[in-house]
Formats: C-alpha cells, sequence, structure tokens
C-alpha cells in the first residue's frame, strides 16, 4: 500500500488533502478525544485546573468531542476526583460536547447536575471482564446503564453505552459476534442514544473487526486499542466499512502508567496526521495537538506512546519542528519553553 512515486514527496507538513482518489474512505469522521478521561485516569493525579486545561487546549486544536471527566468514586480512582470543578473551568466551549463517564445511577445524576452534554457508560461483552470490573452480571450493567438513559432522557442528554472487550476477552477469547449484536440492540432497547465498540484489550485485527461489524452494522463507533500495534490499521479497516466515530486519545495515554506504549489507545495525534494524509477531515489542527501533546507529556512526566508526537507528520521539516526526543529522559529540558508559555496562556486566558 506504500507509494513510492516521488511526486508524493512535495507535500507541505501537516496539510489537509483531498481525499486519496481510488480509496473508499469517508469525507470527514468525528473524534472522540478521550485523553482527559480514558488517558488521566491512570496517571498520577493532575489538579482540576490542569485537567481543565488540558480538556481546553484540545478543544482549541479543533476537536470538538471531548470525553473529560469520570463521576467514578475518589476512593477508587483519586486521579479523576473533583470532576464538577473541572467541568465548571471548561464550561461549554462553543460547538464542543463535553462528556463524562459514569458508572451508577447516582454518579449520571451528579454528571447531569454538572451540565454535561453526553453521558457515556460502559458494559463488556465478556462476562468474566464486566464480573471483574464492575462486580455485576451483564445482566446487571445493562439494567443500570437503562436506568441512566431514563434519566438523561429528561433532560434530551444522549447516552453513549460503551461495550467493552467487543473484540474479544482476555479470558473468554474470542465471542461470537452474534452475541456482541445482541448486546448492542438490547443497549439500544434500553434507551442508549449511541453505541461505542472498545477494543480494550486490544484483541481487534481486521478481520476480527469486520466480522463483529457486519454482525452489528456500521451505526456505531469504535474505541481502539494500540496494544498489538493494529489500533490504526483496525481504524483505518473501519473508515473502508463506513465506520465515521472514533475515540482517541492524546498522546496514546491509557492503559498501565508504567509501560508506556504498551496498551494505551489510539493516539489522536497518529490518528488525525494519518486522516490529513488520507483526505479524511477531523477540523483538527495537528500542528495545536502537537502542541499540546508537548504540555502533556510534561504533566504526566514520561514518555508518550504517540509515535507522531515525536517525528511530526510526514512530511514534517525536522529543522523547523521542536526537538522532542523519543528518549524521553531529556523531553523537558528540550520543549521550547515559549511554545509551553503560549500554550498556557491560551488555556488559562478564559
Ligand atoms: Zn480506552
Amino acid at each position: 500500500m506504500e507509494r513510492t512515486d516521488r511526486s508524493r514527496r512535495a507535500r507541505p507538513a501537516n496539510r489537509q488533502l483531498e481525499p486519496w482518489a481510488g480509496s473508499e474512505l469517508p469525507e470527514s469522521v468525528v473524534i472522540r478525544e478521550v485523553g482527559p478521561r480514558d488517558g488521566l485516569q491512570g496517571e498520577a493525579t493532575l489538579s482540576p485546573h490542569a485537567r481543565a486545561s488540558l480538556v481546553l487546549a484540545l478543544v482549541e486544536s479543533g476537536i470538538r468531542h471531548v470525553e473529560a471527566v469520570s463521576f467514578v468514586s475518589p476512593k477508587a480512582v483519586p486521579s479523576m476526583a473533583r470532576p464538577d470543578e473541572v467541568l465548571a473551568e471548561v464550561g461549554h466551549p462553543e460547538g464542543a460536547t463535553i462528556t463524562a463517564l459514569v458508572p451508577n445511577l447516582k454518579g449520571a445524576q451528579l454528571a447531569l447536575d454538572a451540565d454535561v452534554d453526553e453521558i457515556t457508560v460502559t458494559v463488556a461483552a465478556s462476562a468474566t471482564y464486566n464480573e471483574r470490573n464492575v462486580k455485576m452480571s451483564i445482566e446487571e450493567s445493562v439494567e443500570s446503564i437503562a436506568a441512566i438513559c431514563e434519566l438523561a432522557a429528561a433532560s434530551g442528554t444522549p447516552v453513549d453505552a460503551v461495550l467493552s472487550c467487543a473484540f474479544g476477552s482476555p479470558y473468554e477469547g474470542d465471542l461470537p459476534a452474534a452475541d456482541v449484536a445482541d448486546l448492542v440492540g438490547t443497549l439500544r432497547d434500553g434507551g442508549a442514544s449511541a453505541i461505542t465498540l472498545a477494543d480494550t484489550t486490544g484483541m481487534a485485527t481486521p478481520r476480527v473487526l469486520s466480522e463483529v461489524l457486519s454482525a452489528t452494522g456500521i451505526e456505531v463507533g469504535l474505541h481502539m486499542h494500540e496494544t498489538r500495534g493494529t489500533g490504526l490499521l483496525n481504524c483505518y479497516t473501519a473508515m473502508q466499512m463506513g465506520i465515521v466515530r472514533f475515540d482517541s486519545s492524546v498522546g496514546g495515554l491509557g492503559g498501565s502508567p508504567f509501560a508506556a506504549g504498551a496498551a494505551g489507545n489510539v493516539a489522536t495525534e497518529d490518528l488525525v496526521a494519518l486522516l490529513d494524509d488520507l483526505g479524511v477531515r477531523t477540523g483538527i489542527s495537528l500542528e495545536r495537538l502537537l502542541r499540546a501533546s508537548a504540555v502533556i507529556e510534561e504533566l504526566v512526566g514520561h514518555p508518550l506512546a504517540s509515535r507522531v508526537a515525536y517525528a511530526g507528520g510526514r512530511l514534517a521539516d525536522h529543522d523547523a519542528r521542536d526537538t522532542r526526543s523519543s528518549g524521553g529522559a531529556e523531553a523537558g529540558q528540550t520543549l521550547g519553553s515559549r511554545d509551553r508559555a503560549d500554550f498556557i496562556g491560551d488555556v488559562t486566558a478564559r
């Protein structure tokens, strides 16, 4: 698939291209950024102000949909404490949808009280994973989600049910695609306004993806992880099948904080760089996103998994771009301090 045609090398960096002739790809896709929630939940705790600044910087880069917080017990997940303070500072940026993950009805009420634009809930397609993760059977989770949907419907707040382990489970292995499709139908019947299929432990491949999507239909979003290096490939395959909604995480944050790069979400930078090159519109400026990710790397204090965060877009000018190295240790010193000051200025001004 890699072309070696020399004329293709003459492209300027990071420019939105025309759709790639011959490809059957959507004209545009919606990226929901999950870094502030899925990404940061496994990191050392950041202040609500730092988390709000991150959300605003991501919105500033053109991202129009951000999962910003979760209303979980601060004892269970200290890094997600004080979500209401994050939301109060983020406010309602024009044109942006700000989402909160909730684990139960109580969390949903708190999220609605904080005036979120969208709620996400999760249930695993794997019975064992669901039991271990939330100590409920799949049926109990589905009932709980239906109650949350009913509550949210009263204020017209949409609920996206995220189905984890949709492409396989570390416990049960491959799950029958028909069972996944049945669960999607049950969640829709229960009032979910959208469904997202999550590859929680990175078991999806183009083959598995096409089996599952053939059963569920393409009216779903995808939440891919880069556990085995197939995350971007899966996104590409999914677009060819007509999927137009993707979750991704700035820097590829997510997964174990002690094994950067091992099991994070698909990195937003990597996805945007690919989509720019394919001529698929996202509305996101890769340049601004890279500035945001440089600051995030400092905040989390370890190298990011995103490759594009270090290499830049494929035609990036190596002399002009910042000198972040994938070695990581010097990253803090080599970040342009003016970039950082501009960024903090940008995000604290509102
Ligand atoms: Zn994830």
